[in-house]
């Protein structure tokens, strides 16, 4: 696939959408599993676009129960989480949009039947690698978010579009957690000029930060307390931390659907750290997920040994072995990586 594939730069893709989206179309928005903040805001961002224009025939749907820190997003409570029931919907649906997902895998039970939907697909992400499930694509791996290619694509089409405050409240908030709070790589001047656009259309930073990030259950500090006192493990020859955490602990803690979120970047805070991971077990399998900072991609090393991928410093992966014998086989893996390791700047 070419890199930068803009379906709006090419008149006849972008005329056989318009069309698509003329009268009242039955539109699904769909994304990844587990979704977070990116996932979240493009799709409720967009489905408040949609709406705005009278295309009020959208459905959301969550190929899993969503983590309890995005519910409150504005139309938060309308997302529908698949089963069985909505099959027809999908079946049916004129335009399925796949948000912030490049991968059919990543649709768990949904995939087959979005993936055989007759639907009209439209593909808007940044995740590297993309597969050839879809029929327009709007993609780009440089970008910092789903949130700001949704925005892109609105001023694409419309470039007098004005946005709502749900709208620009949804898309600030995908650009706030795909960026590390503006931080990462990809924070450029474009989507600073974006959160200002947003700031403009009535988004209060503090509220949006306070409500995503200080809004947890007191267990939820104590868990993170245990995690960083008995599970962080840092090891300054490879620059790699590393945190291991059972199902049992998981439990013992009444951990959330979610709680995880963001631990893995505290590894990244030790000083001269290039890369940190974070297993976690749950139902029986191991999900894994990287950070890392500076040119080491930890999408290829997700890609290439734990069945994943992502972004260069920010990527997931699984494993069918135990906890332990998932870090047994990371550890083995570091001397290979050692060289890309230490040769990154601190
Ligand atoms: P997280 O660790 O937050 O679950 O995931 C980090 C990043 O990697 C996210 O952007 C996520 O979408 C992506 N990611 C996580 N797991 C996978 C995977 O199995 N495959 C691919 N392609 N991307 C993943
Ligand atoms: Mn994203």
């Amino acid at each position: 696939m070419e890199e930068h594939l803009f379906f709006t730069h090419k008149a006849e893709e972008k005329e056989s959408f318009l069309q698509r989206l003329s009268g009242y179309p039955s539109i699904v928005i769909t994304f990844h599993q587990n979704p977070d903040g990116d996932a979240y805001g493009s799709s409720l961002g967009l489905k408040f676009y949609l709406e705005s224009k009278g295309k009020s025939n959208v459905t959301l749907i969550s190929p899993t129960e969503p983590a309890e820190y995005l519910k409150w997003m504005p139309g938060a409570s309308e997302v529908k989480v698949w089963d069985e029931s909505h099959r027809e919907i999908v079946e049916e649906a004129d335009i399925i949009f796949c948000l912030d997902f490049s991968s059919g895998s990543r649709l768990k039970e949904m995939k087959d039947t979005v993936i055989q939907a007759k639907a009209l697909k439209i593909v808007v992400d940044h995740h590297e690698q993309p597969e050839s499930f879809g029929d327009l694509y709007y993609w780009d791996v440089k970008a910092s978010s789903t949130c700001e290619l949704i925005f892109r694509w609105i001023k694409d089409m419309e470039p007098e579009a004005s946005i709502t405050k749900e709208a620009a409240i949804c898309l600030y908030t995908g650009l706030l957690t795909d960026t590390g709070s503006f931080r990462f790589d990809a924070t450029t001047p474009a989507v600073h000029r974006i959160a200002a656009e947003l700031l403009e259309r009535g988004v209060v930073p503090a509220k949006v930060h306070r409500s995503l990030f200080d809004n947890n259950p007191l267990e939820k500090l104590k868990f993170l307390g245990f995690v960083l006192g008995e599970k962080l493990n840092y090891l300054p020859e490879y620059r790699v931390a590393y945190m291991a955490i059972s199902e049992e602990e998981l439990k013992r803690y009444n951990s959330r659907n979610g709680d995880t979120e963001g631990l893995v970047n505290q590894g990244l805070s030790i000083a001269n750290s290039v890369m940190s991971v974070l297993f976690t077990e749950k139902e029986g399998q191991i999900r894994i997920s990287f950070r890392s900072v500076g040119d080491f991609s930890v999408a290829d090393f997700a890609r290439a040994h734990f069945d994943g991928g992502g972004h260069k410093n920010a990527s997931g992966g699984r494993s069918q072995l135990s906890l332990n014998e998932t870090v047994e086989k990371f550890l083995t893996l570091l001397p290979n990586i050692k060289a890309e390791l230490l040769s990154q700047p601190s």
